[in-house]
């Protein structure tokens, strides 16, 4: 996942028809193909719902009378898929009655066309679809998004540091995590005033932005801490990699005070095969790592093993 979050629509969007008449896979991908979609067609719900886990469709249009799992069950199934609940489904079928459109809207189908239908109408429904789509996918980014900083939020860092932590103890990859705190902030907000601090944050948040690997996720923490996940990265690179970041950020000139540098302190708390610490411990254990780089100095950067042998040991010390 890079730092800032990749524009939408940078591909054509995916669109997956389910459907066991394989006339009307022709006929769509070929009309749908010139709406600058690509088209996935597959005869049947199992194989559909394998292929939306895949390959994460923007938009699915699903017949409902199949052999075997029929529309409905395929439904459900997306609506209770926590990565696919909020794929939009167009229900294209045979079936009229009120009964089968209201079981379908209440299982969560964005629209419901019956067969035989008007592409240009069917085409409009589809390009309405992808446009709802795409605003909702735009407003979660959005609320996940610092707005000094254009940097990922609390919120994200969260839930994604949580999944981190998970991934590592699970296939036992290596994962570091780094918490970056501004030294004596407030001092040059007391001196040149908010917004000259504001400014500060904002070229701290651009230089991670810029320093990181695609890997590697940046948020602003808090005021004016940042932490930056780093995923397959064992501690003594992390640490590297923060000592570069460190280095650059303290040899910066500000055209209004050049007289002052700034500076950051860096905690990282790491570990080359997962550990078994709880997404909050690693926090902790990071946040301890910041704490001893401000006691010590500050401009440093202080690094932990906490993954393996050291763990006891760590424990026994609280
Ligand atoms: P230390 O070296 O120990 O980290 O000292 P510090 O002064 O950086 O730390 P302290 O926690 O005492 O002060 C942090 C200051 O950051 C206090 C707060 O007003 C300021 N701050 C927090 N968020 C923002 C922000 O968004 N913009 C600006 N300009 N200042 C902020
Ligand atoms: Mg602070
Ligand atoms: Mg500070």
């Amino acid at each position: 996942m890079s730092t800032l979050p990749v524009q939408l629509n940078e591909t054509k969007p995916l669109v997956l028809l389910i459907d066991d008449c394989v006339v009307l896979h022709r006929l769509l991908t070929l009309r749908l193909s010139a709406e600058s979609l690509e088209v996935m067609a597959t005869d049947s719900g199992e194989k559909g719902l394998a292929l939306a886990k895949q390959y994460r469709p923007a938009l699915i249009l699903l017949d409902l009378e199949m052999p075997g799992m029929d529309g409905f069950e395929v439904l459900r199934a997306i609506k209770d898929d926590a990565d696919l609940h909020e794929t939009p489904v167009i229900v294209v079928s045979g079936l009229d009655g009120a009964e089968d459109k209201v079981m379908a809207f209440d299982l969560g189908a964005h629209d419901f066309v019956t067969k035989p239908f008007n592409l240009a109408e069917l085409r409009a429904r589809v390009r309405a679809a992808l446009r709802m789509y795409s605003l909702l996918q735009m407003l979660s980014q959005r609320a996940q998004l610092d707005g000094l900083t254009g940097l990922w939020n609390r919120a994200y860092f969260d839930s994604q540091w949580e999944a981190e932590v998970a991934r590592s103890a699970r296939h036992g990859y290596p994962l570091s995590l780094g918490l970056i705190d501004i030294d004596h902030f407030k001092s040059i907000n007391d001196t040149y005033g908010h917004p000259a601090g504001d400014a500060v944050i904002q070229v701290l948040a651009k230089l991670l932005a810029a320093e990181i690997r695609q890997s590697d996720v940046a948020c602003r923490y808090g005021g004016e801490e940042f932490a930056l996940i780093m995923p397959s990265t064992p501690p003594d690179e992390a640490g590297k990699m923060c000592e570069r970041i460190r280095g650059h950020f303290e040899s910066l000139r500000w055209a209004r005070h050049p007289e002052r540098s700034v500076t950051i302190s860096i905690g990282v708390a790491g570990a080359c095969k997962g550990a078994a610490l709880s997404a909050h411990a690693w926090v902790e254990a990071a946040d301890k790592r910041l704490y001893a780089a401000k006691q010590t100095g500050r401009n440093r950067v202080v690094v932990a093993d906490i993954g393996g042998p050291l763990l006891p040991r760590l424990a026994n010390a609280g």
